[in-house]
């Protein structure tokens, strides 16, 4: 159910596109039933009229041929255009990660800074401690040293010595002592009390510092969350396209997939149903003037074709739809002269054979004497008529730049017969009619196979 609405989607967007109203109705008709046109069409028919429809189903696949390329051209685009989107986030990343990798050095150092500070403090408590130390013992020295002067005057305590003096010399000689021993011992506890005010002001300079270190620290590891969050929300961002860049690779292969099968079938189509015309087409469109006609040279001797002359890379057109049987270019492009037998048939030159039927009877068609650039047929092909070929060229046995074209009629040998008859003999262009005689003609024999007047065919 599914499966058949897609598809008749697909006829209708092709009918959009589609020129004439008939081929409407036909591309509708196909879309919807493909697989039935295919059983039909990619078997060999005597029947014109399934080669018509044939042909038109071939005409809708090349369509559809295009909507997939079409389809891939536009999702290569959009590919280009998120392949720059992710090189943009690749770029917001690495700048982030760029702030995040100076952040870490900062925060580092605020680290090492910290931890040397740290090794600071310890040392200056320890100094302290040590200079409180000092001040304890150097008080208790004194102290002791007073006690045991005290003990050497007599009595237990200072005060009571001062008040018990027994005399104002007594006291004199007491207080004298006590002066003494506070002016030396005393400046040494002040000196050690200065040591110790200093150490501490050097330990809070470092504190604050360690303080601010702290701080900074603290400043840097937020701006490194804030530098992630960014790097983190564009990786999520990258993430979201490789996605759909990988969706749309995924729907290119398959496009490309369906377009190279729609591809195989349509060259079946083509060596299957292009075999068949209604009537012949000019060969050289853009030809000059008929330089000579069958079955004579104008300056006399037999001429089994017929030359159009044209300069050199005019194209040259299937004149009917057919198979290719023989295609190869040898030769040089200017390289002709009289007597020059190069190519196959010798003389010439770069060759091409193609075999079709028109109205029911087959029809060899030779060309001669083309162009070594730009050349386009090649041996097995089928080619719809007005397939460029290549182009009109001065090689092998030519006295200058022409198509030399020549007919032989194959009566109602079928096309798969005639290649088949075309291997068994060698690539024999002239199909047992020999290149000398027009008692091969078919006005002359009267029956297959026998060379046909171009004339006859082609209107000039
Ligand atoms: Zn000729």
């Amino acid at each position: 159910m599914k499966k058949k609405l897609l598809a008749g989607l697909i006829a209708l967007s092709l009918a959009t596109l589609m020129p004439q109203a008939s081929h409407v109705l036909l591309a509708e008709d196909f879309g919807a039933n493909e697989d039935y046109y295919w059983n039909l069409c990619s078997k060999s028919t005597e029947d014109p009229q399934v080669s018509a429809t044939c042909k038109s189903f071939s005409n809708y696949l090349s369509e559809k041929s295009n909507q997939l390329k079409n389809q891939v051209d536009n999702m290569n685009q959009d590919i280009d255009s998120i392949r720059n989107n992710i090189d943009m986030v690749q770029k917001e990343i690495n700048s982030q990660q760029k702030i995040i990798d100076n952040l870490n050095a900062m925060i580092e150092k605020n680290n090492e800074t910290i931890q040397r500070i740290q090794g600071v403090i310890e040392q200056l408590k320890e100094d302290i401690k040590q200079t409180e130390s000092d001040i304890e013992k150097r008080d208790k020295q004194i102290k002791d040293r007073m006690r045991s002067e005290q003990v050497s005057i007599g009595t237990n305590v200072y005060i009571e010595f001062m008040m018990g003096a027994k005399d104002l010399v007594d006291m004199v000689r007491i207080a004298d002592g006590i002066e003494r021993i506070t002016e030396n011992d005393q400046d040494e506890i002040k000196a050690l009390e200065a040591d110790k005010e200093k150490l501490n002001q050097q330990k809070s300079e470092q504190d604050r510092l360690m303080d601010d270190q702290e701080k900074a620290r603290q400043r840097n590891v937020e701006n490194k969350a804030v530098a992630e969050k960014a790097k983190a929300e564009q990786e999520k961002l990258q993430v979201e396209w490789r996605k759909q860049e990988a969706d749309l690779l995924e729907k290119i292969r398959s496009a490309n997939a369906a377009n190279s099968a729609v591809q195989s079938q349509i060259a079946v189509l083509k060596n299957v149903h292009y075999q068949q015309s209604d009537g012949w087409i000019h060969p050289v469109p853009g030809m000059t003037y008929v330089s000579a006609g069958t079955w004579a040279y104008p300056g006399g001797g037999t001429h089994l074709g017929m030359d159009f002359a044209a300069g050199v890379g005019t194209p040259i057109r299937a004149p009917i739809g057919g198979v290719i049987l023989y295609a190869n270019n040898p030769a040089p492009t200017y390289g002709g002269y009289l007597g020059n037998w190069v190519g196959h048939p010798a003389g010439g030159g770069n060759t091409v054979q193609l075999v079709g039927t028109v109205k029911g009877t087959t029809y060899a068609v030779s060309f001669f004497h083309m162009a070594q650039e730009n050349f386009a047929a090649s041996p097995g092909a089928g080619v719809a008529q007005g397939t460029y070929l290549g182009g009109v060229g001065h090689s092998g046995n030519s006295t200058g730049a022409h198509l030399h074209l020549e007919i032989i009629n194959l009566g109602d040998m079928s096309v798969d017969e005639a290649i088949d008859r075309f291997r068994a003999n060698g690539a024999d262009f002239a199909w047992g009619t020999g290149w000398n005689s027009t008692a091969t003609s078919c006005g002359v024999k009267g029956y297959a196979p026998c060379r046909e007047r171009p004339e006859d065919f082609i209107g000039y």
